[in-house]
């Protein structure tokens, strides 16, 4: 028996490890991939205090050295299901089944897809969602950035120095990437803001060669030659867990109180997984540390 399963291991599922490993706690984590969620899709992150610059994966390694030396169990295991049964929960991976006496849920989002013509063929054949992971098949070639968010000017910055030439599709003229991210990418000779504009369709023989575009003011579409598409749209809530049990909002996003503790006793949700307003690393770490407190307490 558990104290604290603690599912996904992104930060704040890591701080919320520390915090109920040091609270004296028996602590599992359960993550389906590589530790680090999110960050270790992401190429340099500058604003988590105390690094000035460094790799997502990197970051999240040395997250993952300080629960292993900690003692905190890690299950390399997707979990399909949580039950409550009297005061246990039951956690399931498609093996076993393991009870604990309370559950972080920590799973945060998925990266949505643009749904356009022809976007499922090219999948892995030029479109991607990791340009850390995917970026190299893309040197010296000429790739497209989808959005206008933190994520897309990051990762655009990134590929800038691979590809040859990087274009910024957004939907709008205004970007809601913060400022300082903006005057970086402008600095490049390499980036181009394609503004107003959406991708209709997505061609080419094989691998995909070109796009359809369309400008959303004087309604002109044409073509656009490109070898990769990198598609940074925003994130959806990865809330299949909780789906049924009316503890989200509309979208999929966990409601929990101050001590980030669920409307079901025991069961909390950290990260980017909640309902709230601003989702980057430190506040992860703030909904981890919180959580795991408060779950400590509820074990006590
Ligand atoms: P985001 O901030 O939600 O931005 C998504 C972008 O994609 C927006 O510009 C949006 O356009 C556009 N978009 C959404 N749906 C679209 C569609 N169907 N077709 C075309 N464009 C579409 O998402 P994100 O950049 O992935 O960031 C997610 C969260 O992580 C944010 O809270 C962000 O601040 C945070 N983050 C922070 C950092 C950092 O601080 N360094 C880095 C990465 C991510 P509109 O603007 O028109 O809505």
């Amino acid at each position: 028996m558990f104290d604290i399963i603690i599912i996904g291991s992104g930060p704040a599922g890591m701080t919320a490890a520390i915090y109920g490993k040091r609270s004296g706690l028996r602590v599992a984590i359960f993550e389906e991939n590589a530790p680090g969620g999110a960050m270790i899709n992401t190429a340099n992150i500058e604003n988590y205090p105390g690094f000035s610059s460094i790799d997502g994966v990197s970051l999240a390694m040395n997250m993952y050295e300080q629960i292993s030396s900690l003692g905190v169990e890690f299950y390399g295991n997707k979990v399909i299901k949580i039950e409550k049964d009297e005061e246990i929960f039951k956690v399931y991976t498609d093996e076993n089944i393991f009870l604990s006496k309370t559950v972080i849920l920590a799973t945060g989002t998925k990266s949505k897809k643009l749904l356009a013509k022809n976007e499922e063929k090219f999948i892995g054949n030029g479109i991607s969602w990791c340009a850390i992971c995917d970026g190299n098949f893309f040197r010296g070639k000429k790739v497209v950035v989808v959005g206008g968010g933190n994520s897309a000017l990051e990762e655009s910055l990134y590929l800038s120095s691979i590809a040859s030439k990087v274009y910024i599709i957004h939907r709008r003229n205004e970007l809601r990437a913060q400022n300082v991210l903006i005057e970086k990418i402008k600095e490049k000779e390499n980036v181009e803001f394609i503004l107003n504009t959406i991708i209709l369709e997505f061609s080419g023989d094989k691998k995909l060669e070109k796009i359809l575009v369309k400008n959303v003011v004087d309604g002109n579409e044409y073509w656009l030659d490109i070898d990769g598409c990198f598609e940074y749209i925003g994130q959806e809530a990865n809330s299949y867990l909780v789906r049924e049990k009316e503890i989200t909002n509309e979208d999929g996003y966990v409601l929990v109180n101050n001590n980030f503790e669920t409307k079901i006793k025991g069961l909390f949700a950290a990260g980017d997984i909640i309902n709230k307003e601003i989702r980057q690393i430190a506040t992860a770490v703030n909904d981890g540390a919180i959580s795991a407190l408060n779950a400590s307490r509820y074990c006590k």
